[in-house]
């Protein structure tokens, strides 16, 4: 297969820094779209991915799925985009496309095996797939979605994953109005599910480890913010028709899973490498459901997006260059980001 060079920025190794490198992408096929990336978010999945917390990483890995760009080429099979459009793409990059899951929108669960955007064995143009830490990506167009131009570019990329990956259960478990909605850990997702669950019209508290995000987490929109070390806070905590977790890091859930109504959920999102403990009566009494959910479809994604634009939702986010990228993942390690870094891809770009 064809291919062509593109500027990345990844590493060989868990222990080395992220530096600037060559990648290979395939040349454009007739269903794919080649897009100029100008922004990309970093993701505490990112952050696991180059430290290979769950093992799987394939070095030299470069990440990044948070990517947002205008089109420079389309294939001549495909019609929803032109040149110069706005365009984004999250996790997804392929999937079978034939199977029940990819019928229902719900690629991320394609009984065949999805790829991943990177990471992930690149089942078109062999080799590993590389993220959005770059600056051009070729992908299947029906694998990526469309900006709407009257937004804040740079804030919307991490729509991409934070946005989807909270928006997805929200609505799955149906926040909305008369729900109590708690969310644990105001990172990257969790600040992004408390505006998307305000605007759903839920109730929602927030648990939060740093006492620093009291104050932000109302003005995030949150109707409470509770500091969860605080055993007499926590005491108190109940009736919650859902909990979505986003802690990246082991922690104690079973305080959270008594906080819930009869037959509410504790949704876990993040993605901690050890394993998390249930005590038995916290689930069985109360009919209650730990449970948990990954990302969100390609269709889906597009509604969140445009579910965002609607009500003016963008990230808090940190806007850094391609020569800071070390010190976001070092800052992002400590719990020191409000509370989304993106890379501003396009500046660099300017400066070659
Ligand atoms: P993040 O920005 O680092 O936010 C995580 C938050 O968790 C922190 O801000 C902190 O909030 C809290 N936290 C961290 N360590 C903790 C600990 N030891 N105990 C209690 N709370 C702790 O990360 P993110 O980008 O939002 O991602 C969060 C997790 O979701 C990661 O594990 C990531 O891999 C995963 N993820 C999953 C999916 C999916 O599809 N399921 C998609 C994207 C990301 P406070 O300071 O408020 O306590
Ligand atoms: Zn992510």
């Amino acid at each position: 297969m064809e291919t062509t060079t593109v500027k990345a920025y990844g590493t060989e190794a868990a222990d080395a820094p992220i530096h600037d490198m060559e990648i290979r992408r395939r040349t454009l096929l007739s269903t794919d779209v080649e897009i100029d990336i100008l922004y990309c978010g970093i993701c505490h999945s990112d952050l696991h991915a180059i430290k290979n917390d769950w093992g799987a990483t394939s070095y030299p890995v470069v990440p990044g799925h948070e990517i947002v760009g205008r089109i420079t080429q389309v294939g001549n099979e495909v019609t929803r985009f032109k040149v110069g459009d706005l365009a984004a793409i999250g996790c997804i990059v392929d999937s079978c496309g034939h199977c029940h899951q990819c019928h229902q929108g719900e690629e991320q669960f394609c009984e065949n095996g999805w790829t991943v955007v990177f990471n992930s064995p690149d089942k078109i143009s062999g080799g590993m797939t590389y993220g959005g830490f770059s600056e051009k990506i070729v992908a299947k167009a029906d694998y990526v979605l469309k900006m709407p131009e009257n937004i804040d570019l740079a804030a919307s990329a991490p729509i991409l994953c934070a946005g989807i990956t909270v928006y997805s259960p929200l609505k799955h478990w149906k926040a909305g109005p008369g729900k109590k909605v708690g969310i644990i850990g105001i990172g990257g997702l969790g600040h992004m599910a408390i505006k998307i669950a305000k605007a759903m019209g839920a109730y929602v508290v927030v648990f939060t480890t740093s006492p620093s995000k009291i104050g932000d987490a109302k003005a995030l929109g949150a109707d409470e913010a509770v500091l969860s070390t605080d055993a007499e806070q926590m005491k108190v905590q109940s009736g919650f028709d859902m909990i979505l977790d986003t802690v990246s890091a082991r922690h104690d859930v079973n305080t959270y899973l008594n906080a819930l109504h009869v037959d509410g959920s504790l949704v876990l999102v993040g993605l901690p490498n050890e394993p998390l403990e249930i005590g038995a009566f916290n689930v069985v009494s109360g009919r209650k459901s730990f449970s948990g959910s990954n990302i969100g479809g390609i269709a889906e994604t597009q509604e969140v997006i445009d579910f965002c634009a609607q009500h003016n939702i963008t990230a808090d986010i940190e806007l850094i260059k391609v020569n800071e990228i070390n010190e976001a993942f070092e800052r992002l390690e400590r719990n020191d980001v409000k509370y989304r870094f993106v890379i501003d891809i396009a500046a660099s770009k300017d400066k070659n």
